[in-house]
């Protein structure tokens, strides 16, 4: 008997990112410009959230766009955040459910927390904050950068990020977040594909340590996430090397949020063989064919 293989759904872009948290774009808006894009598929992955998986899904007949739903998941090791990607997760699993309820909860204190520390220097309201959300919004630290920039107080996203909300500016607070070996179990105990987000933003010398790695893969990690427009160059041939010495795949995604970030949707991809290697892996949901 040969194992059956997953219908090819082509090229995709394995991280996007809609209003459902901080990306500017509707979910079902998202399918069209996938499709306007070329895309085979595309991986809704807002932050510690599935909502936006259903107004997605009811877009996919019309954009002829396969979707794989997902997650970007916030971890924490010691004071630097680690993303993982977690592909076809149940999205009724409990413990994720309660997971991820946490931190959304503690981004919402914790960026309180920072509207009252910017708003002693600034005009700042959290009801400001509250403007650049929808219902049920995972909060995070670009609506304070999008009311910002509403106020007048700089002119984009980006800006803001690299001034008032930069650390060095003195407003920050953290949130909560599992570490990633928990991060990595709780995906795949829900039947999910966990993959390593933009593992080389901070360069070549600042890639997760192999020990490290490796209890992460123990735990299932299945691939790292190396084409993407934010890791460092001289990062991805270390990256490369460490997927190839552990076993992982090697994805391509654009980490799109719309207005939110320069960012264009499917600047990185992944290959279709990859892509069905990752639904062949998964056994918490499966993608929505168009
Ligand atoms: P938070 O989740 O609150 O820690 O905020 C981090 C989020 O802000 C990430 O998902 C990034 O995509 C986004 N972000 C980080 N830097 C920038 C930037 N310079 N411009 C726009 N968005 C950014
Ligand atoms: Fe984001
Ligand atoms: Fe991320
Ligand atoms: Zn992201």
């Amino acid at each position: 008997m040969v194992a059956a293989v997953p219908e090819p759904l082509g090229e995709a872009d394995l991280h996007v990112h809609s209003v459902v948290s901080d990306g500017t774009v509707a979910p079902a808006a998202l399918m069209a410009e996938a499709a306007a894009a070329g895309l085979g598929a595309i991986a809704l992955t807002d932050h510690d959230s599935t909502a936006g998986w259903a107004e997605a899904a009811a877009a996919v007949p019309d954009s002829g766009v396969a979707l794989i739903p997902g997650m970007e998941l916030s971890t924490r090791e010691g004071f630097t955040s680690v993303h993982l990607l977690g592909y076809l997760i149940d999205p009724l699993d409990d413990r994720l459910i309660a997971e991820t309820a946490r931190i959304r909860e503690s981004r919402i204190t914790r960026a309180e927390e920072i509207v009252r520390r910017i708003s002693r220097d600034y005009d700042l309201s959290w009801e400001d904050v509250l403007a650049q959300t929808v219902e049920g919004t995972t909060i995070g630290r670009p609506h304070i950068a999008d009311a910002l920039v509403a106020r007048g107080h700089v002119p984009t996203r980006s800006d803001a990020f690299a001034g008032i909300l930069h650390p060095s500016s003195g407003y920050a607070a953290p949130h909560y977040a599992p570490d990633p070996l928990t991060g990595v179990r709780l995906i795949r105990a829900a039947g999910g594909v966990p993959v390593l987000a933009h593992p080389g933003t901070r360069g070549a010398e600042r890639v997760i340590p192999d020990r490290r790695l490796g209890q992460l893969v123990d735990a299932g990690l299945f691939g790292l996430e190396v084409d993407h427009p934010e890791n460092r160059e001289d990062s991805k041939p270390r990256l490369r090397e460490l997927a190839k010495r552990f076993g992982l795949v090697v994805t391509g995604s654009s980490d799109y949020h719309g207005a939110g970030k320069p960012n264009r949707l499917g600047e990185c991809r992944t290959a279709a063989d990859v892509v069905a290697r990752i639904v062949a892996e998964a056994s918490g949901s499966a993608p929505v064919l168009p």
